[in-house]
């Protein structure tokens, strides 16, 4: 089972990432996302809003799938910036990896 932290969107700040609480999870930087790969990015930060980082280190390698291409940006109907969000989730996950 996952753990929470309501304390990590705050914690991602550090991370130069402070906008996914905007996010209400409308879908709509999935649906647009050239990747079309399992709810990206919406599903990340979805974890990121629940404080579910081990989910979120689980699924590490999914980041670096994206394009950077600004597509969810540019549609995201908040101001949550999707393709920022994954920017920042990246740096957190260079800073906490630990090799096993
Ligand atoms: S980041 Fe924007 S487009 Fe994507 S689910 Fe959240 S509100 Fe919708
Ligand atoms: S910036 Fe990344 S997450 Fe956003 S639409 Fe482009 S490839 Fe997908």
């Amino acid at each position: 089972m996952a753990l929470v932290n309501p304390n990590f969107a705050e914690e991602m700040e550090r991370f130069g990432e402070d906008t996914a609480l905007e996010c209400f999870n409308c879908g709509t930087c999935a649906a647009i996302c050239p990747l079309i790969y399992e709810h990206f990015p919406r599903k990340m930060i979805r974890y990121l809003q629940l404080g579910a980082k081990d989910r979120i280190m689980e699924n590490a390698n999914e980041l670096w799938r994206c394009l950077h291409c600004g597509l969810c940006t540019q549609t995201c109907p908040r101001e949550a910036d999707p393709g920022e969000v994954i920017l920042g989730l990246k740096r957190y996950v260079v800073a906490n990896w630990r090799r096993s």
